[in-house]
């Protein structure tokens, strides 16, 4: 069961297309699998849409206009535009990990995976997304694989796509949204294995010993 969910600001926010790429489809790929997260974005949208609304109505200018439109040229324009359509069907995606086949959220079927690289029992896919410097990748995580025990200079969104893993704080499970900063400090661990679509904004920093040892797996895993 999902026990961590995105803050209502995020949520707000995601419905309010505010987010970056990066979270937008962290926010959709945890909706997709938290129906109450997704019931509270279809209200907010709906809010949204009806504020709109009212604006446009309220606003003369916008009312002189649309009445003076030539709507069946408008339309006219619209149809005979035989540019490709942005919206493609939806095709499943399943990815081979070092402990099963998964299948990604649909949110994450359509993005640009770079190669996958492997450090440890961490491999990492960068997703393309430019948007420096935030940056977000899948991690696999073998089973009996670790992180070791770090802190966040900025911030670090995990969204939990499958398996379960645990830490100083937790454990958790497929679904799971976990935010956090440079206030937590944590060395995530997983039995089974786990895949994860992690999203920083800086190196991760390392807190104990062989801090130097450590220290590329940070900025590896940024
Ligand atoms: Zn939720």
């Amino acid at each position: 069961m999902i026990k961590h969910h995105p803050s209502d600001a995020l949520l707000k926010a995601f419905a309010q297309g505010e987010l970056t790429a990066s979270l937008s489809i962290a926010v959709a790929a945890h909706n997709e699998m938290c129906p109450h997260c997704q019931q509270k974005v279809d209200a907010l949208t709906a809010t949204q849409a009806q504020a709109v609304f009212d604006e446009d109505s309220s606003n003369q200018e916008v009312a002189d206009c649309t009445e003076n439109m030539d709507w069946l040229s408008m339309i006219d324009d619209i149809t005979k535009d035989d540019t490709p359509s942005l919206l493609v069907p939806f095709e499943n995606k399943s990815i081979e990990l070092s402990y099963d086949t998964v299948q990604l959220p649909r949110a994450l079927a359509s993005v640009t995976l770079k190669k996958w690289s492997k450090l440890g029992d961490v491999s990492r896919a960068r997703v393309e997304l430019d948007e420096e410097p935030i940056r977000s990748s899948l991690l696999d995580i073998a089973p009996g694989g670790t992180v070791p025990l770090h802190t966040h200079k900025g911030f670090e969104l995990t969204l939990l796509l499958d398996g379960s893993f645990e830490d100083d704080m937790g454990t958790y499970h497929a679904g799971d949204f976990i935010w956090l900063d440079k206030s937590h400090t944590h060395s995530p661990r997983t039995t089974d294995g786990c895949l994860c679509y992690a999203v920083l904004d800086d190196a991760m920093q390392f807190k104990e010993g062989f801090s130097k040892l450590f220290n590329p797996i940070g900025s590896y895993l940024y």
